[in-house]
């Protein structure tokens, strides 16, 4: 049965690329009606950062992929936070010493520092391998007494992975097919420390097969620590899951990796749900008023399509139509522009009603009161969502039914001739005659006193909408002036006449 999960470090902001991770293992797995688990991967304690955790709950419960097992949920195979599974690494470090898997080095950072030196030195990548290996005496040939006194005395070790010499291993994953690598290419990484602490590597596997993980899906970052994982697995005696790495995420423009920096130049950021210290959560997807229904499709098309033109996607939809064979290899454009659009897609699905009750408070918060009744409200979002990209917008799309324009556009404002006053000042007298104050009425009067008059309807609407607006756009004007009233928008005619 499918087993996935996200198991990331609590170190910082969740950002895009761990986010579609979760969601492409959440879909994977309600796909074939198996289980997605959240693992805390904290082993790395110089890195903890306070509220980082708790985050990444908040963040995937607001997108709608929560974990069916984690922390504090379900915990079959508990505890789902690595630091509170530290007693039980030790005896798996000492199991691949015991079988010959791994050794025990006693390397001091001055000496790991001079071999680094001296393989750059040659020109060469320093890899702690077999070579240095069979050239250190005090790892492999050591014997257990010599070790064991070592360590007695209080010496700092590592126990590192004795990797194979010269096997060349032929590993699949499910999205980049077979691959091949030279174990001789590898590192003997190290798998603990004398702190008690296993390293990523091995509290990975191991905490892989104990919850019975079937699939790991993860970023491509990890494809290089496929070798050492399979490895892993033969040294433990157990089966591998299968793997699928997925695809870098690309800045919009140019090559090379999505970065924090990019978001910074777009002036939007790349992290969803991003917060800059423990207290401050700042400019995330969430606070710059995404939906999450957005979030997750522009998300699922990172890298996925079902094969058709289709690109709005729900949740459900996506369930249904997942699959890991559907990912592409090359690394997927992150693009903002399109990710605002989907948000606008998304505005215009909701209703009018929410849309309504979400600007009324905004406007409250605004200005300290909202003279519209609820069904007003319900007209002015219908005027103004299809121009609109989030409902932080409504504000600024909508301000001059609330306010009389303080300012007037500088541009717009050439449109105000000599002639104007007097024009604005015989629309204050037509205006006045209306008794059925409504859209279509006023129109029909005004544009019949044009008419009559032969003036050109540039000449009244242009300065009209300025007078209302401040600036020339805005919904149809007749509609404004029907919602702003009679007295409001012949007191505003009146303060640019002025
Ligand atoms: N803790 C790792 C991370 O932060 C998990 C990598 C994996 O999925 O194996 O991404």
């Amino acid at each position: 049965s499918v087993r996935v999960r996200f198991a990331p470090s609590p170190t910082g902001p969740l950002h895009i690329g761990g986010v579609r991770t979760a969601l492409f293992n959440y879909l994977f797995a309600k796909k074939h009606g198996g289980v997605f688990y959240l693992r805390v991967e904290d082993t790395d304690q110089t890195r903890f950062v306070p509220g980082a955790e708790s985050y990444i709950f908040e963040a995937l419960e607001w997108l709608g992929i929560a974990p069916d097992e984690t922390v504090g949920k379900n915990e079959k195979f508990g505890p789902y936070r690595q630091s509170e599974r530290k007693a039980m690494y030790k005896q798996y470090a000492d199991q691949l010493i015991d079988s010959g898997w791994a050794y025990y080095a006693f390397d001091t950072a001055e000496s790991l520092d001079a071999m680094r030196k001296e393989a750059e030195a040659a020109g060469k990548t320093f890899i702690y391998n077999h070579s240095v290996r069979k050239e250190l005496d005090n790892s492999l040939s050591f014997s257990r007494e010599k070790v064991t006194e070592r360590i007695a005395n209080g010496e700092q070790y590592v126990v590192r992975f004795k990797t194979p010499v010269n096997e060349i291993l032929e590993l699949n994953d499910i999205i980049r097919g077979d691959i091949k690598f030279d174990t001789n290419l590898l590192d003997d990484k190290v798998l603990f420390k004398s702190d008690g602490m296993p390293t990523y590597h091995l509290a990975n596997i191991v905490d892989d097969h104990l919850m019975e993980t079937s699939h790991v899906i993860r970023g491509e970052e990890w494809l290089p620590s496929l070798p050492l994982h399979h490895l892993l697995y033969k040294a433990f005696g157990w089966n591998a899951p299968e793997f699928a790495h997925l695809p870098l995420i690309l800045k919009p423009i140019g090559n090379g990796k999505l970065s924090k920096r990019d978001g910074d130049k777009m002036g939007f950021p790349v992290f969803p749900l991003e917060w800059k210290t423990e207290e401050e959560i700042s400019s995330g997807y969430r606070e710059n008023g995404f939906f999450p229904e957005a979030v997750i499709n522009f998300l699922a098309l990172l890298g996925w399509n079902d094969g058709t033109e289709q690109e709005i996607f729900s949740l459900e939809d996506l369930v249904q139509k997942f699959d890991l064979n559907r990912i592409h290899k090359a690394g997927a454009k992150f693009d903002p522009e399109k990710n605002k659009w989907f948000n606008h897609q998304y505005l215009q699905k909701q209703t009018d009603e929410s849309l309504a009750e979400t600007f009324q408070k905004d406007v409250i918060n605004r200005i300290g009161k909202c003279d519209f009744s609820f069904f007003e409200m319900i007209k002015i979002i219908s005027m103004i969502k299809e121009r609109a990209h989030f409902v932080n917008e409504f504000w600024d799309l909508a301000n001059y039914f609330f306010e009389a324009p303080t300012s007037y556009d500088e541009k717009a404002a050439k449109n105000w001739k000599e002639e104007t006053p007097f024009l604005m000042q015989q629309v204050i007298a037509e205006l006045n005659k209306i008794e059925d104050f409504t859209s279509v009425t006023i129109e029909t009067r005004l544009k019949e006193w044009m008419m009559t008059n032969e003036i050109g309807t540039g000449k009244v609407m242009q300065p009209l909408r300025l007078s209302l607006v401040g600036a020339l756009k805005g919904p149809h004007l007749f509609d404004i002036i029907e919602m702003i009233g009679k007295t409001e928008t012949i007191k505003r005619i009146e303060k640019a006449v002025q």
